[in-house]
Protein backbone atom coordinates (compact mmCIF):
# COMPACT_ATOMS: atom_id res chain seq x y z
CA UNK A 1 0.00 0.00 0.00
CA UNK A 2 2.37 3.00 -1.20
CA UNK A 3 0.20 6.08 -1.46
CA UNK A 4 1.68 8.56 -4.36
CA UNK A 5 0.63 12.16 -5.68
CA UNK A 6 -1.58 10.55 -8.61
CA UNK A 7 -4.19 9.16 -5.69
CA UNK A 8 -4.28 12.41 -3.80
CA UNK A 9 -5.04 13.93 -7.71
CA UNK A 10 -7.84 10.55 -8.16
CA UNK A 11 -9.07 12.12 -4.88
CA UNK A 12 -9.37 15.32 -5.97
CA UNK A 13 -11.39 14.65 -9.01
CA UNK A 14 -14.16 12.68 -6.85
CA UNK A 15 -14.69 15.48 -4.06
CA UNK A 16 -14.73 18.65 -6.98
CA UNK A 17 -17.93 20.43 -6.46
CA UNK A 18 -18.44 19.14 -2.82
CA UNK A 19 -15.66 19.34 -0.47
CA UNK A 20 -12.64 21.27 -2.28
CA UNK A 21 -11.54 25.07 -3.23
CA UNK A 22 -11.71 26.78 0.30
CA UNK A 23 -10.34 29.98 0.69
CA UNK A 24 -6.24 30.69 1.60
CA UNK A 25 -6.00 33.93 3.31
CA UNK A 26 -3.80 36.16 5.22
CA UNK A 27 -3.63 35.80 8.65
CA UNK A 28 -3.38 38.34 11.28
CA UNK A 29 -2.18 36.59 13.56
CA UNK A 30 0.40 33.90 12.27
CA UNK A 31 2.06 36.85 10.42
CA UNK A 32 2.60 38.72 13.68
CA UNK A 33 3.51 35.12 15.15
CA UNK A 34 5.96 33.79 12.10
CA UNK A 35 7.45 37.39 11.18
CA UNK A 36 6.87 36.31 8.10
CA UNK A 37 3.71 36.19 5.57
CA UNK A 38 1.23 33.86 7.14
CA UNK A 39 -1.50 32.38 5.37
CA UNK A 40 -4.51 30.14 6.80
CA UNK A 41 -6.52 26.93 4.90
CA UNK A 42 -10.09 27.67 6.07
CA UNK A 43 -11.23 24.39 5.86
CA UNK A 44 -14.05 25.66 8.22
CA UNK A 45 -15.76 26.64 5.06
CA UNK A 46 -16.76 23.31 4.43
CA UNK A 47 -20.00 21.88 4.78
CA UNK A 48 -19.44 20.06 7.74
CA UNK A 49 -17.26 22.12 9.31
CA UNK A 50 -14.07 20.49 8.68
CA UNK A 51 -11.23 19.14 6.61
CA UNK A 52 -12.53 15.32 7.12
CA UNK A 53 -15.43 15.73 4.53
CA UNK A 54 -12.75 15.53 1.81
CA UNK A 55 -11.52 11.93 3.09
CA UNK A 56 -14.56 10.91 4.04
CA UNK A 57 -16.34 11.33 0.24
CA UNK A 58 -13.56 10.21 -1.21
CA UNK A 59 -13.51 6.40 0.97
CA UNK A 60 -17.17 6.54 0.37
CA UNK A 61 -16.69 6.86 -3.46
CA UNK A 62 -14.66 4.32 -3.75
CA UNK A 63 -16.83 1.66 -2.21
CA UNK A 64 -18.81 -1.28 -4.07
CA UNK A 65 -22.22 -2.02 -2.87
CA UNK A 66 -22.22 -2.23 1.03
CA UNK A 67 -25.31 -1.75 3.44
CA UNK A 68 -24.15 1.11 4.80
CA UNK A 69 -21.36 2.74 6.42
CA UNK A 70 -19.56 3.36 10.21
CA UNK A 71 -16.92 4.49 12.03
CA UNK A 72 -15.82 5.76 14.83
CA UNK A 73 -14.82 9.66 15.49
CA UNK A 74 -14.18 11.97 17.89
CA UNK A 75 -16.35 14.17 16.25
CA UNK A 76 -15.81 15.76 12.96
CA UNK A 77 -15.18 12.50 11.10
CA UNK A 78 -18.47 11.41 12.13
CA UNK A 79 -19.98 14.34 10.45
CA UNK A 80 -18.20 13.82 7.33
CA UNK A 81 -19.23 10.00 7.25
CA UNK A 82 -22.73 10.93 7.86
CA UNK A 83 -22.82 13.70 5.26
CA UNK A 84 -21.04 11.36 2.50
CA UNK A 85 -23.38 8.62 3.56
CA UNK A 86 -26.30 10.81 2.71
CA UNK A 87 -25.06 11.65 -0.44
CA UNK A 88 -25.27 8.36 -1.88
CA UNK A 89 -28.39 7.27 0.30
CA UNK A 90 -26.63 5.01 2.58
CA UNK A 91 -27.56 3.86 6.27
CA UNK A 92 -24.79 5.58 8.44
CA UNK A 93 -23.96 4.39 12.03
CA UNK A 94 -21.47 6.88 14.60
CA UNK A 95 -19.75 5.49 16.90
CA UNK A 96 -18.16 7.90 19.69
CA UNK A 97 -16.43 8.30 23.33
CA UNK A 98 -18.35 9.46 26.57
CA UNK A 99 -15.61 12.37 26.17
CA UNK A 100 -17.33 13.92 22.61
CA UNK A 101 -18.78 17.39 22.98
CA UNK A 102 -22.87 17.26 23.11
CA UNK A 103 -22.25 20.15 20.15
CA UNK A 104 -21.02 17.36 17.56
CA UNK A 105 -23.51 14.90 18.68
CA UNK A 106 -26.52 16.72 17.66
CA UNK A 107 -24.52 17.93 14.39
CA UNK A 108 -23.95 14.28 13.28
CA UNK A 109 -28.12 13.31 13.96
CA UNK A 110 -29.24 16.47 12.37
CA UNK A 111 -27.14 14.56 8.80
CA UNK A 112 -29.66 11.88 9.31
CA UNK A 113 -26.92 9.44 11.20
CA UNK A 114 -27.83 6.91 13.78
CA UNK A 115 -24.97 7.52 17.03
CA UNK A 116 -24.12 4.97 19.43
CA UNK A 117 -22.02 6.09 22.74
CA UNK A 118 -20.28 3.68 24.13
CA UNK A 119 -17.12 3.53 26.63
CA UNK A 120 -14.29 6.22 27.17
CA UNK A 121 -12.10 6.10 24.91
CA UNK A 122 -11.45 5.96 21.39
CA UNK A 123 -10.60 2.66 21.46
CA UNK A 124 -14.00 1.70 23.10
CA UNK A 125 -15.96 3.37 20.15
CA UNK A 126 -13.35 1.07 17.33
CA UNK A 127 -14.24 -2.03 19.29
CA UNK A 128 -17.99 -1.05 18.55
CA UNK A 129 -17.41 -0.08 15.09
CA UNK A 130 -15.60 -3.53 14.44
CA UNK A 131 -18.69 -5.14 16.07
CA UNK A 132 -21.02 -3.51 13.36
CA UNK A 133 -18.98 -4.14 10.37
CA UNK A 134 -18.25 -7.66 11.60
CA UNK A 135 -22.35 -8.45 12.44
CA UNK A 136 -24.19 -5.93 10.24
CA UNK A 137 -21.91 -5.85 7.32
CA UNK A 138 -21.65 -1.95 7.66
CA UNK A 139 -18.32 -0.59 5.88
CA UNK A 140 -15.99 0.77 8.33
CA UNK A 141 -14.78 4.06 7.39
CA UNK A 142 -11.31 4.83 9.62
CA UNK A 143 -11.06 8.28 10.81
CA UNK A 144 -7.32 8.38 9.58
CA UNK A 145 -5.29 5.01 8.60
CA UNK A 146 -6.71 4.30 5.41
CA UNK A 147 -4.98 5.22 2.10
CA UNK A 148 -8.42 6.66 0.36
CA UNK A 149 -8.64 8.75 4.14
CA UNK A 150 -5.01 10.07 3.39
CA UNK A 151 -5.67 10.78 -0.12
CA UNK A 152 -8.78 12.89 0.36
CA UNK A 153 -7.36 14.87 3.22
CA UNK A 154 -3.47 15.26 0.87
CA UNK A 155 -6.14 17.13 -1.47
CA UNK A 156 -5.85 19.97 0.93
CA UNK A 157 -2.17 20.31 0.39
CA UNK A 158 -2.51 20.06 -2.93
CA UNK A 159 -5.02 22.73 -3.45
CA UNK A 160 -2.50 25.13 -1.16
CA UNK A 161 0.78 24.27 -3.03
CA UNK A 162 -1.22 24.69 -6.38
CA UNK A 163 -2.70 28.17 -4.62
CA UNK A 164 0.68 29.42 -3.44
CA UNK A 165 3.83 27.27 -4.85
CA UNK A 166 6.38 29.69 -2.56
CA UNK A 167 4.98 28.51 1.02
CA UNK A 168 8.19 27.44 2.85
CA UNK A 169 6.58 25.80 5.92
CA UNK A 170 3.27 24.36 6.52
CA UNK A 171 2.07 23.84 10.06
CA UNK A 172 -0.34 20.95 10.23
CA UNK A 173 -2.59 19.62 13.25
CA UNK A 174 -2.05 16.45 14.44
CA UNK A 175 -3.66 13.57 15.52
CA UNK A 176 -4.28 10.04 13.76
CA UNK A 177 -1.87 11.86 10.68
CA UNK A 178 -4.32 11.77 8.56
CA UNK A 179 -3.98 15.19 7.65
CA UNK A 180 -0.54 15.81 7.89
CA UNK A 181 0.68 11.96 5.99
CA UNK A 182 -1.75 13.69 3.40
CA UNK A 183 -0.74 17.22 3.46
CA UNK A 184 2.72 16.11 3.52
CA UNK A 185 2.72 13.78 0.74
CA UNK A 186 0.95 15.93 -1.95
CA UNK A 187 3.63 19.27 -0.83
CA UNK A 188 6.73 17.39 -0.52
CA UNK A 189 5.83 15.77 -3.87
CA UNK A 190 5.30 18.75 -5.70
CA UNK A 191 7.86 20.90 -3.86
CA UNK A 192 10.56 18.90 -1.48
CA UNK A 193 12.26 21.66 -0.01
CA UNK A 194 8.76 22.69 1.72
CA UNK A 195 9.26 22.12 5.48
CA UNK A 196 5.96 19.68 6.78
CA UNK A 197 5.48 20.21 10.73
CA UNK A 198 2.83 18.20 12.48
CA UNK A 199 1.64 20.11 16.09
CA UNK A 200 0.16 17.79 18.86
CA UNK A 201 -1.03 19.20 22.46
CA UNK A 202 1.43 17.69 24.94
CA UNK A 203 -1.48 15.63 26.89
CA UNK A 204 -1.97 12.16 24.96
CA UNK A 205 0.09 13.19 21.80
CA UNK A 206 -0.51 9.52 20.73
CA UNK A 207 2.05 10.41 17.20
CA UNK A 208 4.46 12.27 18.87
CA UNK A 209 4.91 9.26 21.52
CA UNK A 210 4.55 6.91 18.83
CA UNK A 211 7.56 8.28 16.94
CA UNK A 212 9.72 8.70 19.75
CA UNK A 213 9.17 4.83 20.71
CA UNK A 214 9.37 4.04 16.86
CA UNK A 215 6.09 2.14 17.26
CA UNK A 216 2.82 2.70 17.63
CA UNK A 217 1.79 2.97 21.15
CA UNK A 218 -0.94 3.83 23.34
CA UNK A 219 -1.77 7.04 25.13
CA UNK A 220 -4.04 7.51 27.96
CA UNK A 221 -7.25 10.33 26.61
CA UNK A 222 -7.46 13.10 28.82
CA UNK A 223 -9.60 16.26 28.06
CA UNK A 224 -8.36 19.34 26.05
CA UNK A 225 -9.16 22.40 24.22
CA UNK A 226 -7.72 20.62 21.28
CA UNK A 227 -10.25 17.81 21.87
CA UNK A 228 -9.83 16.75 17.88
CA UNK A 229 -6.74 15.85 18.47
CA UNK A 230 -7.29 13.41 21.34
CA UNK A 231 -7.40 9.53 20.42
CA UNK A 232 -4.76 6.54 19.71
CA UNK A 233 -2.99 6.13 16.34
CA UNK A 234 -3.98 1.98 16.44
CA UNK A 235 -1.62 -0.08 18.25
CA UNK A 236 -1.73 -2.24 14.08
CA UNK A 237 -1.63 1.15 12.46
CA UNK A 238 -0.65 0.58 8.95
CA UNK A 239 -0.13 3.79 6.89
CA UNK A 240 -0.19 7.23 8.85
CA UNK A 241 2.48 6.31 11.40
CA UNK A 242 5.07 4.94 8.24
CA UNK A 243 4.58 8.37 6.05
CA UNK A 244 4.57 10.78 9.40
CA UNK A 245 7.57 9.23 10.68
CA UNK A 246 8.83 9.39 6.97
CA UNK A 247 7.12 12.58 5.78
CA UNK A 248 7.27 14.80 9.12
CA UNK A 249 10.54 17.47 9.52
CA UNK A 250 9.57 17.72 12.76
CA UNK A 251 6.32 17.16 15.54
CA UNK A 252 6.09 19.35 18.32
CA UNK A 253 4.19 19.84 21.09
CA UNK A 254 1.88 22.98 22.51
CA UNK A 255 0.36 23.46 26.21
CA UNK A 256 -3.27 23.70 27.37
CA UNK A 257 -2.08 27.06 28.39
CA UNK A 258 -0.71 28.28 25.06
CA UNK A 259 -3.55 26.40 22.93
CA UNK A 260 -5.84 29.06 24.72
CA UNK A 261 -3.70 31.72 23.99
CA UNK A 262 -3.77 31.13 20.68
CA UNK A 263 -7.58 30.31 20.26
CA UNK A 264 -8.16 34.04 21.85
CA UNK A 265 -5.55 35.19 19.05
CA UNK A 266 -7.20 33.91 16.18
CA UNK A 267 -10.40 35.13 16.90
CA UNK A 268 -9.53 38.38 17.95
CA UNK A 269 -6.88 39.20 15.16
CA UNK A 270 -8.46 37.20 12.49
CA UNK A 271 -12.32 37.19 14.01
CA UNK A 272 -12.65 33.11 13.59
CA UNK A 273 -14.16 30.92 15.45
CA UNK A 274 -12.50 27.67 15.32
CA UNK A 275 -11.51 24.47 17.61
CA UNK A 276 -8.43 24.36 19.77
CA UNK A 277 -7.62 21.83 17.69
CA UNK A 278 -6.84 24.47 14.33
CA UNK A 279 -4.94 26.78 16.56
CA UNK A 280 -1.64 24.74 17.50
CA UNK A 281 0.34 26.10 15.26
CA UNK A 282 -0.37 29.76 15.84
CA UNK A 283 0.70 28.68 20.00
CA UNK A 284 3.63 26.55 19.24
CA UNK A 285 5.27 29.83 17.36
CA UNK A 286 3.87 32.01 20.37
CA UNK A 287 6.03 29.25 22.73
CA UNK A 288 8.74 29.52 20.75
CA UNK A 289 8.79 26.17 20.09
CA UNK A 290 9.67 26.80 15.96
CA UNK A 291 12.65 29.34 16.59
CA UNK A 292 15.40 28.89 14.02
CA UNK A 293 13.15 25.97 12.88
CA UNK A 294 11.49 27.59 10.18
CA UNK A 295 13.09 28.26 6.51
CA UNK A 296 12.90 32.17 5.31
CA UNK A 297 9.31 32.48 3.11
CA UNK A 298 5.67 32.49 3.63
CA UNK A 299 4.26 30.49 6.39
CA UNK A 300 0.69 28.70 5.96
CA UNK A 301 -1.51 26.43 8.46
CA UNK A 302 -4.45 24.69 8.04
CA UNK A 303 -7.51 25.83 10.05
CA UNK A 304 -9.17 22.28 10.39
CA UNK A 305 -12.70 22.66 12.05
CA UNK A 306 -14.91 24.90 13.05
CA UNK A 307 -17.18 23.01 15.78
CA UNK A 308 -16.05 23.59 19.08
CA UNK A 309 -18.30 23.41 22.56
CA UNK A 310 -19.91 26.98 22.44
CA UNK A 311 -19.62 26.96 25.78
CA UNK A 312 -15.84 26.68 26.23
CA UNK A 313 -15.17 28.82 23.49
CA UNK A 314 -17.24 31.42 24.81
CA UNK A 315 -15.28 30.91 28.18
CA UNK A 316 -11.80 31.11 26.79
CA UNK A 317 -12.89 34.45 24.61
CA UNK A 318 -13.96 36.09 28.25
CA UNK A 319 -10.75 35.37 29.67
CA UNK A 320 -12.50 33.10 32.47
CA UNK A 321 -10.69 29.96 33.96
CA UNK A 322 -11.67 26.51 31.75
CA UNK A 323 -10.95 23.37 34.28
CA UNK A 324 -10.14 20.45 31.27
CA UNK A 325 -9.74 17.11 33.98
CA UNK A 326 -7.63 17.34 36.29
CA UNK A 327 -6.01 20.37 34.75
CA UNK A 328 -7.27 24.27 35.15
CA UNK A 329 -6.31 26.92 32.86
CA UNK A 330 -6.18 30.19 34.49
CA UNK A 331 -8.25 32.48 32.55
CA UNK A 332 -6.21 35.69 30.90
CA UNK A 333 -7.82 38.17 28.85
CA UNK A 334 -6.26 38.53 25.06
CA UNK A 335 -4.72 42.32 24.82
CA UNK A 336 -5.56 43.63 21.95
C1 LIG B 1 -9.35 15.11 12.86
C2 LIG B 1 -8.97 16.51 13.10
C3 LIG B 1 -7.62 16.88 13.16
C4 LIG B 1 -6.46 15.89 13.07
O1 LIG B 1 -6.47 15.10 11.92
P1 LIG B 1 -5.71 13.70 11.86
O2 LIG B 1 -5.83 13.24 10.46
O3 LIG B 1 -6.39 12.77 12.83
O4 LIG B 1 -4.30 13.93 12.29
C5 LIG B 1 -7.34 18.23 13.32
N1 LIG B 1 -8.31 19.15 13.46
C6 LIG B 1 -9.62 18.82 13.41
C7 LIG B 1 -10.63 19.89 13.56
C8 LIG B 1 -10.00 17.49 13.22
O5 LIG B 1 -11.29 17.18 13.18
Amino acid sequence: MHLTLADIHAAANRIRGLADATPLVPSAALSRLAGAEGLMKLEIAQPTGAFKLRGALNAVAVLGDVAGVTCCSTGNHGRAVAFAARARGLRAVICMSRLVPQAKIDGIRALGAEVCITGDSQDDAQTEADRLEAEEGLAQIPPFDDPAVVAGQGTVGLEMMAARPDIATLLVPLSGGGLAAGVALAAKTIKPSVRVVGISMDRGAAMFESLRAGHPVSVVEVPSLADSLGGGIGLSNRLTFAMCRDLLDDVVLVTEAEIYRAMQALYYEDRIVAEGACVVGLAALEAGRLDGRLPAGPVATIITGRNPDMGLFTRVMTGQDVTLGDVTVEGQRHDA
